[in-house]
């Protein structure tokens, strides 16, 4: 462990302000991280003040003068060589996620591999930043639109996905020419300082220290600072339903734009044509990566009636099979959950599940014997629609099957949620399928066929509609968000026309 976390650059006691400069984090409130594996400390961190942030952000402003000038394909190659930063560092930087956040090597992994992923990504889109060009009413004029930096970014990320969520932002956002200033989770500071330094070093490099800041706290404090803070044009916020709320009321109230990305309760359906030899290890990846905390989990599985005895036989012997244990293991699928409070919310969970009339069909209880007691057991419950917990957000893998009679009854479950952030269907009819996907089937920002609900590519836009936040971030044309559109008209001629024929002819009058 101290060897990875030396090759990060990390010491037992880390410093939590970098700006332009590092900043001697001045709050004396101290961050103690433990791993979730087996509860040993990995380290702690000097948490960031009130005073600190306000330099940093004024770091970053002058950054942005200077970098906005930059032309974006010369940005893009500073991203070039963070991306390729990131590849070298790509094991060390995975383990060090597993070891902060629990989830198995592979997706700790993973998770680098995306933010490598979206930095090739921004590289092209820095040479593709397009505007439109339209054509104007009046004779001898160019009409065109064009895009242009927004200034400091603020970035608030969950602890689950504590490299790749920043990455998604600040790589689309440094490409537009903007600067970022980093809030992560409470719950995963070491991988923030880590992947931080690494791709400020690079900026830093270039004359850009102050490209990418960081600070850390060890609570919310600092992201309200940010919500309610005029010299941030956009925050881009990831975390909870209750989070993206409040976030979303600050800066609405001083008129800021927010990006935000919060809960899902995502689901799969699966008629009776579907071929279960997809959807079973499907469903069993969806419900149980990352110990059922990732925003686009399967929570919910809806099967059309007759065939959800065969179904539950497989996914029960398939849940069976499941290794849960130290997360940094070969061959272990299920590692631990993130801390005491997520296991006190599982467990709660499962005593609503029963009092409202749910029925276990296998798992419901904490693992004995492991390394720290924060790893539980995969469950799946047959429930009603009904139940009003079905509902909601229990970030732990537990997965609800519910039965209905065919694709409409289906649906209408299927949208009867507050989230809408993934969905799958699997069936082999087209017709299904396709009405599915139209305006009357899901409701949720990413739907799919024959494919889970979790592992979205980076190329696509990634977001939810409803309570999950309206953001999109990653792929497509996600980049517009990070800047602002100005709509140029040139008059070349010798006459002033104005639009829709308007005559203001004061010397004749
Ligand atoms: P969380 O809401 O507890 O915290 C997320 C971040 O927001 C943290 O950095 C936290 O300090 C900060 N924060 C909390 N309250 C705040 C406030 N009032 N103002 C400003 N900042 C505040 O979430 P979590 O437990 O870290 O992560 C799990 C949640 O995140 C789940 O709901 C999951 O679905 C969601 N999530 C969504 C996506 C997505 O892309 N839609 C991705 C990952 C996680």
């Amino acid at each position: 462990m101290e060897e990875i976390l030396k090759s990060l650059n990390l010491n037992s006691q880390n410093n939590g302000a970098w700006g332009a400069e590092e900043i001697p984090a001045s709050s004396e409130r101290n961050l103690t991280v433990h791993s979730p594996i087996d509860g040993k400390e990995l380290g702690s961190v000097l948490c960031a003040s009130n005073a600190d942030y306000d330099v940093i952000v004024e770091q970053a402003r002058k950054t942005f003068y200077e970098w906005r000038q930059l032309p974006a394909p010369r940005r893009g190659q500073i991203i070039r060589e963070i991306g390729n930063q990131l590849r070298s560092k790509k094991q060390a930087l995975g383990k060090l996620v597993t070891l902060e956040v629990g989830k198995v090597l592979a997706e700790g992994e993973g998770e680098i591999q995306e933010a490598i992923d979206i930095a090739d990504f921004a590289v092209g889109l820095s040479r593709q930043l397009y505007g439109k060009t339209m054509h104007s009413e009046r004779p001898a004029h160019r009409m065109y639109e064009q895009w242009h930096p927004l200034g400091v970014v603020g970035v608030i990320t969950a602890f689950n996905f504590p490299a790749a969520v920043w990455a998604w932002n600040s790589m689309i956002a440094a490409v537009c020419g903007d600067v970022v200033v980093w809030k992560p989770s409470e719950k995963a500071p070491l991988t923030a300082l880590a992947i931080n330094k690494i791709c400020r070093d690079v900026a830093a490099s270039h004359g850009f220290p102050g490209l990418f800041s960081l600070v850390i706290s060890d609570g919310p404090e600092l992201g309200q600072r940010m919500a309610a803070d005029q010299r941030l044009p956009l925050i881009s916020a990831t975390g909870s339903c209750r989070m993206g709320r409040s976030v979303g009321e600050t800066v609405a109230k001083r008129l800021g734009r927010s990006l935000l990305e919060l809960g899902g309760n995502n689901a799969m359906i699966i008629l009776k044509d579907a071929d279960l030899k997809l959807a079973v290890p499907s469903i069993v990846f969806g419900a149980v990566g990352t110990a059922g905390q990732r925003c686009t989990t399967t929570r919910r599985l809806i099967v059309e009636k007759g065939i959800e005895k065969e179904l539950l036989s497989s996914l029960a012997s398939a849940y069976k099979q499941l290794r849960i244990g130290n997360p940094l293991e070969q061959g272990v699928l299920v590692g631990p959950l993130i801390d005491k409070a997520a296991v006190l919310m599982y467990t709660n969970a499962l005593d609503e599940i029963k009092k409202q009339g749910g029925e276990i069909v296998c798992g419901g209880e904490i693992v004995k014997g492991m390394p720290s007691d924060l790893y539980v057991k995969p469950t799946i419950v047959k429930a009603k629609k009904s139940m009003p917990i079905v509902k909601e957000e229990i970030f732990a893998p537990i997965l609800y099957v519910i039965t209905v009679e065919g694709l409409d009854e289906a649906i209408e479950v299927h949208n009867s949620v507050p989230q809408g952030l993934s969905s799958s269907i699997f069936t082999t009819s087209l017709q299904s399928a396709e009405r599915f996907l139209s305006a009357t089937g899901s409701d949720c920002g990413i739907a799919n066929v024959n494919i889970g609900t979790s592992g979205a590519e980076i190329g696509g836009a990634f977001g939810g509609e409803k309570d999950t936040g309206g953001g999109r971030e990653s792929g497509s044309d996600s980049w517009r968000q990070y800047m602002r559109r100005q709509t140029n008209t040139i008059n070349w001629s010798n006459a002033l026309p104005l639009a829709q024929g308007i005559k203001f002819d004061y010397s004749s009058s």
